[in-house]
């Protein structure tokens, strides 16, 4: 068994002990199979939820109501979660309580996919009751039982599959694919957040392209928030290099730039955090700035190395040209700008104060911000003396007319 896992059997030890089932399950068996890098290690177990909080010394008691507490092992956090059955879904909205059962295999029975619905025992044993090896050998992505049930029940799942299927590279089973094509309407009773949870992971895995290419085909993006109207853009989408990008807020800016229309607007609808916001529309600024003013020091010294190093995968995205070249490129540039951050100026708004006979007021911002950009520019060196002079003259120019 791999490390991850030995470091995490003293949990399924003491609940074994204690006369409890427990296993390893879902992604981290499916990835240790696919030799996959594992994040997470989830723990299934027959004790109820109170019964592990008693067992163990740190707890997080996180969803008790669905059966998951989170134990933390050396630094580590475990998820261990009851069996339990496929939960009613009323309205398409999951419900308050669900119910525990004492068996694995119905645990395993209510997971999404046969790749996810696989257990490792304590010895290492895979048990794999809906033959999931045998779609990880053959690259397929197939619901535990009938997809149209398993669609009925959590709508998500279509999402997911297509999540899954760029993550992974892999293919639909045949049924799988057909029924996701008539439910995709179904994607509608969804919260944004579970939507913009799994289109993040879609948008990141390495088969992204062709997952994009599925949205289309089976009609999902339809009933994405405010992609309906976008076909073109998420086919034109699907054939850039997308293995360059890295992150959500990437992944945003590119969309955003081929849509044309007010960003705020979109990623307000997909509720996405308002630091997203911000660096999706700091990225498209630059973006949509003239070629001759990209892969400028100041826009650079803007952003900030991890914006800049984001700006300079799009770049290359959507303009063309060599990454390595363009991320040398931006590095040069980076490493010789004068300052890294206004705090490092060799003045500051007091410093003006002092010489110049005025109250402060926009003048002394827009000061600072000329100064700015001189020393980035390399105009004048960042030098106390020297700025205070250059600052004077600038003002007798410029700043009585404030
Ligand atoms: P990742 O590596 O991205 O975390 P994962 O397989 O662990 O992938 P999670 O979303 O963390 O995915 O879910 C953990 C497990 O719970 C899945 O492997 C699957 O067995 C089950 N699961 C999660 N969401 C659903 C769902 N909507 N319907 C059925 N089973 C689900
Ligand atoms: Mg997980």
């Amino acid at each position: 068994m791999e490390k991850v896992f030995e470091d995490a059997k003293p949990i399924l030890e003491k609940l074994l002990e204690h006369g409890h089932e427990a296993y390893f399950v879902g992604g981290a068996v499916r990835d240790s199979l696919l030799g996959r890098p594992i994040h997470d290690i989830d723990i299934a177990t027959s004790a109820k939820p109170q019964e592990v909080q008693k067992l163990f010394k740190s707890v997080i008691p996180v969803g008790i109501e669905h059966g998951t507490v989170i134990v933390v092992l050396n630094g580590v956090a475990y998820e261990v979660t009851t069996f339990r059955r496929e939960s009613e879904y009323k309205d398409f909205r999951r419900p308050k309580q669900v119910a525990f059962i004492s068996n694995l295999h119905e645990d395993l029975k209510r997971r999404d996919f046969t790749i996810n619905a696989m257990a490792l025992d304590y010895n290492g044993k895979l048990i794999d009751p809906f033959n999931g090896q045998k779609d990880i050998e053959n690259k397929l992505i197939r619901t535990v039982g009938s997809p149209y049930e398993r669609f009925q029940e959590d709508p998500l799942r279509m999402l997911r599959a297509i999540r899954f299927l760029s993550q992974l590279n892999f293919s639909l089973e045949k049924e799988t694919y057909s029924t996701i094509k008539k439910m995709n309407a179904h994607i509608t009773h969804l919260s944004v957040e579970r939507i913009a949870q799994e289109f993040e992971k879609l948008m990141l895995g390495q088969a992204n392209n062709n997952a994009l290419q599925h949205l289309v085909q089976l009609g999902l993006y339809l009933y994405l928030p405010c992609l309906k109207e976008y076909r073109k853009v998420i086919e034109q989408l699907s054939v850039l290099n997308l293995s360059i990008l890295s992150n959500a807020s990437e992944a945003w800016a590119l969309l955003l730039y081929y849509m044309e229309t007010e960003p705020r607007k979109i990623l307000k609808a997909w509720k996405c955090s308002n630091e997203l916001m911000r660096h999706v529309e700091m990225l498209l600024t630059e973006l949509k700035k003239d070629r001759d003013k990209q892969f400028d020091p100041f826009q650079f010294y803007q952003l900030g190395r991890s914006l800049s190093l984001s700006y300079v995968r799009l770049y290359t995205i959507i303009f063309g040209g060599n990454l390595k070249e363009h991320v040398n490129a931006f590095k040069k540039t980076y490493e010789e700008l004068p300052i890294k951050e206004r705090k490092e100026l060799a003045v500051n708004g007091k410093d003006f104060l002092a010489i110049i006979d005025k109250k402060p007021g926009p003048w002394l911002a827009g000061l600072l911000s000329e100064i700015e950009k001189a020393v980035i520019n390399k105009k004048v060196q960042n030098d106390k003396n020297k700025l205070r002079e250059w600052g004077k003259n600038w003002y007798n120019q410029f700043g009585k007319s404030f």
